[in-house]
């Protein structure tokens, strides 16, 4: 759930409790597959890095999760608040999970002007709640610490409803609003892709992304990155193929934000004959059909376009 709105994620848990109900399941399940059930809820790493951990311990632990801290801190694609979240609430170790909300509630209660954005900073406050979380039932008090920062102690605080009020230091002192520090703001890269959707009417041409970049193992269309004119499209397009070709459509510009990029993406629909759509070479993609395309895990962005075409998937 780490940087997802429960309400978005659950239904995606639900179908993937249903999906795959023991770790043997998802470990031999296919990656394709588990991308096709992620598909829509992005950082798309975390679905990856579940598949590899599901097989490490299908594989090399005989299926038995974990249920210690430090033996989950291991598996790949766990950090200290996953591995906190799952000790203390799975198996009652007193580790404190500090997440967003964890780190607001926290640095105001405590008066803590530490910057989040620093790694050892999270160290602090790992050892200030290590003193102060229940041995009794440390997954409880985990859960009401993220929860409780994200209903009253929120961006905009509850002071006056706050249990807190009377002790807390950021009420006590005005520091609300300074409270967290927060110095680094993420640095958002703007992408221009220019996406080449060659078909022949039943096919498209799509090919897997490799690891390199976002959305790593998912399926897209051939594209010419840049904020680059049509010629350049065309002539992009032209050396692809080796052939002239029509633009049958051009889209409307799309907008798509992730963490740290905000893509703007137009789609060229080009319509090709079946044996031009086969003479492009496979590094460019492989054909699939309509009903082919709606079982591949793709981009948000890929499925928004793909809609206004008339093809839901
Ligand atoms: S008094 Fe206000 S700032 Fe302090 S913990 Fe409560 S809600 Fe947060």
């Amino acid at each position: 759930m780490q940087q997802t709105r429960v309400d978005q994620g659950l239904p995606y848990y639900l179908k993937f409790i249903a999906a795959y109900p023991t770790i043997g399941d998802l470990a031999n399940t296919e990656e394709k597959e588990i991308l096709r059930l992620w598909q829509g809820l992005g950082y798309y790493s975390r679905a990856r890095n579940l598949h590899s951990t599901a097989k490490f311990v299908d594989q090399e632990l005989n299926g038995v999760f974990p249920n210690s801290y430090e033996d989950i801190l291991n598996l790949k694609g766990v950090g200290p608040y996953t591995a906190a979240a799952i000790a203390s609430i799975c198996f009652d170790e007193p580790r404190p999970v500090v997440d967003g909300n964890v780190f607001r509630f926290a640095s105001r209660y405590f008066g803590i002007k530490e910057d989040i954005g620093r790694q050892k900073t999270r160290t602090i406050f790992e050892m200030i709640l290590s003193e102060h979380i229940s041995r009794k039932a440390p997954g409880i008090f985990n859960q009401a610490m993220m929860e409780f920062g994200s209903t009253v102690c929120a961006p905009s605080p509850d002071c006056k409803q706050c249990l807190f009020k009377l002790e807390c230091i950021a009420q006590q002192k005005n520091l609300q609003n300074q409270l967290p520090v927060k110095t680094k703001k993420i640095k958002v890269r703007e992408r221009f892709l220019n996406y080449l959707v060659l078909h022949d009417g039943s096919n498209f041409l799509m090919r897997q992304r490799d690891s390199s970049d976002v959305w790593a193992h998912l399926f897209d269309f051939n594209l010419i990155e840049g904020k680059v004119g049509k010629e350049e499209v065309f002539a992009g397009t032209k050396q692809l193929l080796g052939h002239d070709f029509l633009i049958e459509e051009e889209s409307k510009e799309f907008q798509h934000l992730l963490s740290h990029q905000k893509i703007k993406a137009v789609f060229y629909k080009i319509k090709l004959d079946p044996q031009q759509i086969k003479n492009v070479k496979s590094d460019y993609g492989e054909p699939y059909s309509v009903e082919e395309i709606v079982n591949l895990p793709k981009p948000k962005l890929i499925v928004n376009y793909l809609e206004q075409i008339g093809i839901k998937s």
